[in-house]
């Protein structure tokens, strides 16, 4: 495992220079899991983990993490977003792998040692220090296929961040034959989804130069491969409603959240295409993307049975604009609600 250095590159104040999640801090907090529980969580040097060719995680996909961000607030402290709800998704994913369930309270101990010995290397807003819990089966096992990994390991790895997707509007293939994953999988945040949605997507990219796919099995609108989505009308959002047919995103929460408190009409439903495609020629139409690593991102174009659309009138997002503030405006410490 190589891991780059981010003092040399990265000081307090300055956005990050390098590419989303290829920069790592040099410490991080560490736990394992064996016979006897869980062992008390410590901090090491990112480099010195490594994983035996054997290790269960790589064969039998015995894997899950979880993606947060810490901000740098005016004052010069460095608090990570909702970090419990991260804490419980993890605890449910590991859960639906038959992984150790971590303790809550180590979890979250261990998140926020690892905020405090990489705040240094934190990056002003919109720069941040992205969080990745990690717990692997470590097993050095390869006949346990039907065996659930009687070891493990959790870390949270950090990455010093700047934004994560290009400034410009997206463009996204409506996917109407597969799903992303199976019905029972979509709530688990764990690498197995993600390896299953990449032909799709790279084949999106290929043939339409879409960004991104988003998974509408049976014309049923569900989620992209790695965010969530919203339809924008006006002061209307539009979500598809809580399934477990797709992640629960706590950008997606927060957004929700800051929609009501505007007096917005949320409505959290079924969402078709056909539906999406009579919405989109509005005029005040809107569709943007959520996730932590994105935030909020603009859709500019639906690829929609090999014909692309555009969204709206091109180029115009303000209702996605000021939630993105909104919401980045919590995050970074400016403005303060009783729910984060
Ligand atoms: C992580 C993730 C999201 C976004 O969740 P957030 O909590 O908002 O970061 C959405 N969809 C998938 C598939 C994800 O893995």
């Amino acid at each position: 495992m190589t891991v780059t250095s981010a003092a040399a590159d990265v000081t307090g104040g300055e956005p990050a220079p390098a590419k989303f999640g290829t920069v790592f801090g040099e410490r991080m907090a560490i736990a394992s899991f064996g016979p006897t529980g869980w062992a008390p969580m410590s901090v090491v040097e990112t480099d010195s983990v490594s994983f035996g060719p054997a290790t269960h995680a790589l064969h039998y996909a015995s894997a899950c993490f979880e993606g947060l961000k810490a901000h740098r607030r005016p004052d010069g402290s460095v608090r990570s977003f909702r970090a419990d709800r991260h804490v419980e998704r993890m605890r449910q994913s590991a859960d639906r792998l038959c992984l150790p369930v971590p303790p809550t309270d180590l979890l979250s101990e261990m998140i926020a040692e690892t905020v405090a010995v990489n705040a240094d290397i934190t990056p002003s807003p919109p720069g941040a220090l992205y969080l990745r819990p990690t717990l692997i089966g470590t097993d050095h096992d390869i006949g346990a296929a039907a065996t659930p990994s009687a070891g493990a390991l959790l870390y949270v790895l950090a990455s010093p961040v700047g934004e994560y997707l290009p400034p410009r509007a997206l463009r996204i293939l409506v996917e109407t034959d597969g799903a992303r994953t199976t019905p029972q999988f979509g709530v688990v945040k764990t690498g197995a989804n993600y390896a299953m949605a990449l032909s799709v997507i790279r084949a999106a990219r290929d043939e339409h130069g879409a960004d991104q796919v988003l998974f509408a099995p049976d014309g049923v609108i569900e989620e992209t491969g790695a965010s969530n989505i919203v339809f924008l009308d006006g002061e209307r959002l539009i979500s598809p409603a809580l399934t477990d047919a797709f992640l629960h995103g706590v950008t997606r929460d927060s957004l929700l959240r800051l929609a009501r408190d505007r007096g917005w009409q949320v409505e959290e439903r079924e969402v078709t295409v056909d539906e999406i495609v009579e919405l989109i020629d509005r005029p005040t139409a809107e569709v943007a993307l959520s996730g932590t690593a994105a935030v909020l991102a603009s859709v500019g174009e639906l690829v929609v049975r090999g014909e692309v659309l555009s969204v709206g009138t091109a180029g115009q997002s303000p209702r996605t604009d000021e939630l993105r503030s909104a919401l980045t405006d919590i995050q970074t410490g400016r403005v303060s609600v009783d729910w984060a």
